[in-house]
């Protein structure tokens, strides 16, 4: 097998949650702009942060709702089970980090099979970091996984996810989930594409040769 000099340095992942680790749709991001009003091309927390300052408690109400609503019909993503079990048994070092809050994110996680929250030696949300795409939830994940950020893997299926990954200094995988990569082209190419997570324990095989 091709050593991968990239995948080589990589000592830990940190994973997107909502349409990374779960099935995409879940989260059904069109129709939650919707409810909160919200242009359908701008990112909802950047929208409530910008809303007058009586409104936003009040938004930020109705998209938690949402995202509990959608955590208790969110599956796991095609072979995250998977993966996750691969990497949990070669010990490597897993973390979560999610624009969304911590509750939503455990109770999704209850329906996973042979995986904990407690596999994961990090959960940064929006409650402990600045949302994606600022850099200081992968910096601060690196930090708590005990790896330096060049080191880290960072897996999504968004746009944000590659920036403040790039802009930590980790590496970033893209995820497909069997479309098309969506990057805009002012924004950092991803080291990797890969269409599901059945990929990326290959992936990191090629580190070891
Ligand atoms: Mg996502």
């Amino acid at each position: 097998m091709r050593v991968d000099s990239n995948a080589m340095r990589i000592k830990g992942v940190l994973f997107d949650f909502d349409g990374t680790l779960t099935r995409p749709g879940a989260l059904d991001f069109p129709a939650i702009k919707r409810i909160l009003g919200c242009p359908p091309e701008h990112p909802i927390l950047e929208f409530i942060a910008s809303a007058p300052a009586h409104r936003q408690s009040e938004l930020m109400k109705l998209l938690e709702e949402q995202e509990d609503l959608a955590s208790k019909s969110s599956l796991p993503n095609r072979g995250a089970e998977s993966c996750l079990l691969a990497l949990k048994e070669r010990l490597f070092p897993m973390g979560i980090h999610t624009r969304s809050r911590l509750k939503p994110i455990r109770m999704a996680l209850e329906r996973f099979e042979g995986v904990s929250i407690e596999d994961f030696r990090t959960v940064v949300t929006r409650e402990t970091t600045r949302p994606k795409p600022h850099p200081e939830g992968v910096i601060r994940a690196a930090a708590e996984m005990g790896i330096s950020c060049c080191q880290l893997l960072v897996v999504g299926d968004f746009s944000f996810d590659v920036i403040a990954g790039k802009r930590a200094g980790a590496m970033t995988a893209f995820l497909t989930n069997g479309g098309a990569c969506v990057m805009a082209p002012e924004n950092p190419a991803p080291d990797y594409i890969i269409g599901n997570l059945e990929e990326l324990p290959d992936l990191l095989n090629r580190g070891f040769g």
